[in-house]
């Protein structure tokens, strides 16, 4: 795809909330092809475009008010999610655990079915998840289990409140008619249509991927990430639509394969990376998409793993973040995306604006960059808040339809 000037600026602006009027943003060919997914970020921790937005913002002229990431002016978010690829252990395991852990042989084969398990997890600590499972598939990388196996405990899982979604099969990812037939099976198991896909492997081709997921009818992606390296293979860990497509990407940051089966790191080393990498995200009011597979709570085939991801969920409580699911971070992508802010009056000491949305936006935040001792107000219920440099106002509600003013003096 040819890259047009001011493309980047047009990805920055939807991603921030607000216009950057002139501001130049360097190496936008390399930044561009990255969030297009044609080319993996060479820095897997770092994220590159984020680093580049913030510039952005650091040399917009203040004062700026623009719309904060997430609801009620939460310092981040979390997307919790797990890949549903094995739920049963293979005859093959049953024998090679039977030399380590004889009393498996006769016991049941569940320790893949961790459903229970992780919704209780997932309990204590008050958050839900997304859940991809398998519809189909025929190639040898594709997991044993059926649609059919699975079927009671999707419908469960969603009684629970979690989100099901498709994990697509190994070859789907180029594949029109597949990935279409297997969001219908999914739709038809659940008794309802799946908004979400991850693609197994992370298989993905930028060139077809989000174009025939797009048909296939799916509203957001969450495959861009790398095997073998946790980080930001995107360079950004917003939400965003990939420039020419019009589907979300959702992207994928840890994952528990990445960790041990590729970086190969201990427990407290996974740990450091884990928290590093979330530092990472909760600086720039980031999402953190995390994928931890059901069948990796096992600790006889895969020890340490989800030791990493309950300290990961009791660090990540710590922060206060908002934890949605693949859906919800798409539903409300979409709402706060649809807030336009517009700017009435600029003067020496004071500026308004006026914000408005079409449909009622509740706990919508606002940032205002500018003068540290601004005093900031609107014509709505709305309460005033600060997180160290950061000064929000917040509505309990943004009304349909109904512009509100925001003025602040200084
Ligand atoms: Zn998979």
């Amino acid at each position: 795809m040819p890259v047009e000037r001011g493309e980047l600026s047009v990805l920055f602006e939807a991603c921030l909330g607000f216009s950057l009027g002139g501001i130049e943003i360097p190496d936008s060919r390399k930044l561009i092809s990255i969030m297009a997914g044609s080319q993996k970020n060479p820095q897997p921790k770092v994220p590159i475009v984020e680093e580049a937005m913030a510039r952005a913002v650091e040399s917009a002229p203040s004062p700026v008010l623009h719309a904060w990431f997430w609801p009620d002016a939460k310092p981040f978010a979390v997307a919790l999610s797990h890949d549903v690829d094995e739920v049963r252990w293979s005859w093959r395991r049953r024998l090679l655990m039977a030399a380590k852990h004889p009393h498996t042989v006769l016991q049941e084969n569940e320790r893949y079915w961790n459903f229970d398990r992780v919704l209780a997890l997932e309990r204590r600590s008050g958050v839900r998840s997304s859940w991809y499972f398998v519809a189909d598939g025929r190639h040898p990388r594709d997991p044993p289990y059926r649609l059919t196996d699975v079927a009671s405990v999707m419908g469960e899982l969603e009684k629970q409140g979690q989100e099901i979604g498709l994990h697509a099969s190994y070859l789907s990812y180029a594949d029109a008619a597949m990935l279409k037939r297997e969001r219908e099976a999914i739709g038809k198991a659940l008794g309802r249509p799946v908004l979400g896909v991850r693609q197994h492997f992370l298989n993905f081709d930028s060139s077809v991927t989000w174009r025939i997921q797009r048909e296939a009818g799916f509203e957001y992606d969450s495959t861009l990430a790398y095997n073998e390296v946790s980080g930001f293979r995107a360079g950004i860990c917003h939400p965003y639509r990939p420039p020419g497509h019009n589907i979300m990407e959702i992207p994928l940051i840890l994952m528990d394969g990445q960790l041990f089966l590729y970086e190969r790191f201990s427990v407290p080393q996974a740990v450091a990376n884990c928290e590093r990498l979330s530092e990472a995200v909760a600086a720039r009011g980031g999402l953190l998409t995390m994928n931890w597979h059901q069948h990796t709570y096992d600790s006889y085939s895969f020890p340490g793993f989800w030791d990493v991801y309950e300290h990961m969920l009791g660090w990540l409580m710590a922060r206060d973040p908002a934890f949605l699911t693949g859906e919800e971070v798409w539903q409300w992508w979409n709402l706060r995306s649809s807030v336009h802010i517009v700017e009435q009056e600029r003067k020496r000491g004071s500026a308004t604006w006026t914000v408005s949305a079409p449909d009622r936006v509740p706990g919508l935040a606002l940032r205002f960059l500018g003068p540290k001792e601004a005093g900031l107000h609107a014509d709505a219920e709305t309460r005033v808040t600060t997180r160290g440099d950061d000064h929000f106002i917040v509505f309990r509600e943004l009304p349909a339809d109904e512009p509100v003013t925001v003025a602040s003096e200084w």
